[in-house]
């Protein structure tokens, strides 16, 4: 098996992956319907809400279309600081929704005091943010952020993807205000791809009754409707329910607490080394990624033959994302990945660099 340092999809446990070979029961059923309850249960302290938190059949692009097409009639601010960022302003377009973006260099965070400047000038239904980069590697300061929008503009919906992060690093929903929080399965869930899972405030709920034209498959109303009753409007991922199920016991037996310390303990050993050996970080302090470590290609080393060297050792790592390809490479710590794992990796590193 290969050490997979790529930020999504990542390693899943032998027991997670086995989980999914179960017998499909009726989702209509109240065996089912028990494990589809249980689940979300546990989500909710992952997510640090009382909300409930929707589990998708579909990957966490899909939960961006749904903050969208649920929250937002016309207007919404969309913070760009990278490619998955830039993907949302994207998803608001495509839907005819009046989108603005409000654009940062590649490698620098969202800051709170351009998105109150730009929430001053005009009124926004929503805006949304990434709170981890995983085309850069940048964390934004989201709970900063909400507290600007809370202040400027109390009415505004705060959208907020954490695809890369949620699960590897403390978000606190209730606690920072946020209207609608997502994330996907095959990053620091460490589960296979094909689920994602979401949470929206009380006062986003309500606005999405106002909004027309929510669709059908998106539409958070009718997801809610069938949720309580701890069921789906279509029929669930159901293999992927029972890995999860696996996994949620596994993250909450290590401690959300002690997870979230590893993930930033194993950033910053790959940092410290990267810094060592000269290649530096692309974003700046305090605002490095915890989960998905982006340094400059300083050697101008081809990724394809560090990855064919390190693959001889089982492990591989990730180039950069779209402009950035060539000019960085990821390393993401996240899900499985251990501090030994990390330190293999900085080994086989050097190795290379004596080649
Ligand atoms: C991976 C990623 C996405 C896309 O998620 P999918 O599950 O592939 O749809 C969106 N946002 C961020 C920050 C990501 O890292």
């Amino acid at each position: 098996m290969t050490r997979m340092f790529v930020p999504g999809p990542v390693d899943v446990a032998s027991e997670v992956l086995q989980a999914q070979t179960k017998p499909m029961v009726p989702h209509r059923s109240k065996d089912f319907e028990a494990l589809f309850r249980s689940t979300e249960e546990r989500l909710r302290k992952v997510f640090f809400t009382e909300r409930p938190v929707i589990q998708g059949s579909h990957s966490g692009s899909g939960m961006q279309e749904m903050g969208i097409r649920n929250f937002v009639d016309k207007t919404v601010l969309a913070c760009v600081n990278g490619s998955f960022s830039e993907r949302w302003y994207e998803v608001a377009v495509n839907n005819g929704k009046e989108a603005d973006r409000l654009d940062f260099e590649w490698g620098k965070a969202v800051t709170p005091d351009e998105l109150a400047d730009a929430l001053k000038k005009k009124h926004y239904e929503a805006v949304t943010i990434v709170h981890n980069e995983t085309s850069t590697g940048v964390e934004s300061p989201v709970k900063e952020l909400a507290r600007v929008v809370h202040e400027v503009s109390p009415d505004t919906l705060i959208l907020v993807d954490a695809v890369s992060s949620l699960g590897g690093v403390k978000i606190e929903m209730d606690a920072w205000g946020l209207d609608f929080l997502l994330t996907s399965s095959q990053k620091c869930f460490a589960l296979p791809p094909g689920l994602s899972f979401a949470a929206a405030s009380e006062r986003a709920m309500k606005k999405a009754e106002s909004v027309p034209n929510r669709g059908w498959y998106f539409d958070i109303l009718r997801m809610e409707k069938h949720r309580v009753k701890d069921s789906t409007p279509m029929t669930p991922a159901m293999s992927l329910i029972y890995a999860l199920d696996v996994q949620l016991d596994r993250m909450l037996e290590e401690g959300l607490e002690n997870r979230f310390a590893r993930h930033a303990a194993m950033s910053r050993r790959f940092q410290e080394f990267a810094i060592a050996n000269e290649m530096l970080p692309l974003a700046d302090e305090p605002y490095r990624s915890k989960t998905v470590v982006t340094v400059k290609n300083a050697k101008n080393w081809v990724v394809g033959d560090l990855n064919k060297f390190l693959g001889e050792r089982g492990m591989r790592i990730a180039n950069g994302y779209g402009k950035l390809k060539d000019i960085t490479i990821r390393i993401a710590t996240m899900g499985e990945t251990t501090m030994e794992d990390v330190d293999k990796l900085i080994l086989a590193m050097q190795d290379f660099m004596k080649l």
